[in-house]
């Protein structure tokens, strides 16, 4: 399997303990090159693409994303501000800084980092942001419109996850996928995605979550597993069929407290067993993750394309 490689073929059989690990960072370099093209293209035309990034978190993990996200846009020449709101304010405060993101013609897309406080509910979030804007995908507009199988901006883990799959040349068509996990920003949008008619999509595509009644004979069940609980190393190789080509979603940090940005990074699959009856898995850090920032990028620049008339080559 080769990313460089747009041919798509089925897995291979595992050789034990061999599985191909599918790493996510020279995908996303590809992207982030291509998109630096397009929004030289945008500037050319007098766009400077903008997108607003807003934390209510104090978790390592929240401040981590959007310090990548920071980085990234930095490095496809996509402008970006980081707007810090202290956790323990009201959901108010919140609310008026999307609005008055929503009103601000130099802001082309709005994306609110998770985890947000328990005080502050993420669809209430979701339905305020400007579906022009909402580049992470999570406007009810905007689920509605990738329901309907007419896209505007797709939730970039989901993209990602489906990107990922195929520039390791992994067929869905026809494959029995099942997602593990079954929120509105990650894995439903996946199991859209794997379902829906052409390519990426075509797969049989189970979901599985805190209810599923045995979620082991569900996961064995799947040629391709998406997890994506948040639960570290919910998955392992005992729970997979032999050539499985797995896909680890889930960034949990352990070994440190809540507002650590220490301790380790920890996927939702137990990587060394699932790795010798997998044929292929991703790594955690390293697979899905730059992905979505990858994704979450296209958004942006298309938001300021959409938003300018101007059209430009997406990756
Ligand atoms: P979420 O909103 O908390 O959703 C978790 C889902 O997993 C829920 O649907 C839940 O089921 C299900 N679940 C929890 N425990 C389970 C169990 N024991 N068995 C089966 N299903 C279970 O989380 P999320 O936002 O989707 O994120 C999931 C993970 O992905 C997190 O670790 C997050 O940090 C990570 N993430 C990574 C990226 C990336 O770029 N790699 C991007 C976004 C998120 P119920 O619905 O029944 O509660």
């Amino acid at each position: 399997m080769d990313p460089n490689t747009s041919t798509r073929t089925a897995p291979t059989d595992p050789t034990e303990g061999a599985a191909t690990v599918l790493d996510g960072n020279p995908v996303a370099d590809r992207i982030h090159d291509d998109l630096g093209s397009a929004t030289d293209s945008l500037r050319d035309s007098g766009v400077a693409p903008a997108v607003a990034l807003v934390s209510m978190t104090d978790s390592g993990a929240g401040r981590t994303y959007v310090s990548m996200k920071e980085q990234a846009c930095a490095t496809v020449g996509v402008e970006s501000t980081v707007h810090r709101i202290d956790p323990d304010r009201p959901a108010a405060a919140l609310f008026e800084l999307v609005a008055d993101l929503n009103d601000d013609p130099a802001v082309h897309g709005v994306s609110v980092q998770s985890p947000l406080p328990d005080h502050v509910g993420p669809r209430a979030v979701a339905r305020r942001i400007d579906p022009e804007k909402d580049v992470e995908g999570v406007h009810p507009e905007n689920l509605g419109r990738l329901l309907a199988g007419t896209p505007r901006y797709t939730p970039p883990t989901a993209a990602g996850i489906v990107r990922l799959l195929d520039a390791y040349g992994i067929d869905t068509a026809g494959k029995r996928a099942v997602v593990v996990g079954r929120s509105e920003a990650v894995g439903r949008p996946t199991a859209v995605l794997l379902s829906g008619h052409g390519p990426g999509g075509d797969a049989t595509t189970t979901v599985c979550h805190s209810r599923t009644a045995d979620l082991a004979a569900a996961t064995r069940s799947g040629d391709i597993v998406v997890v994506a609980a948040g639960r570290p190393g919910l998955v392992d190789g005992e729970m997979l069929s032999a050539g499985a080509v797995v896909v680890d979603v889930g960034i949990n940090r352990v070994g440190a407290g809540d507002g650590d940005a220490a301790g380790q990074v920890a996927g939702d699959v137990d990587f060394e067993s699932a790795r010798r009856t997998a044929a292929a898995i991703t790594p955690v850090p390293g697979g899905v993750g730059p992905l979505s920032v990858a994704m979450l990028l296209c958004n942006a620049v298309d938001a300021a394309s959409r938003h300018a008339g101007v059209d430009v080559a997406l990756p």
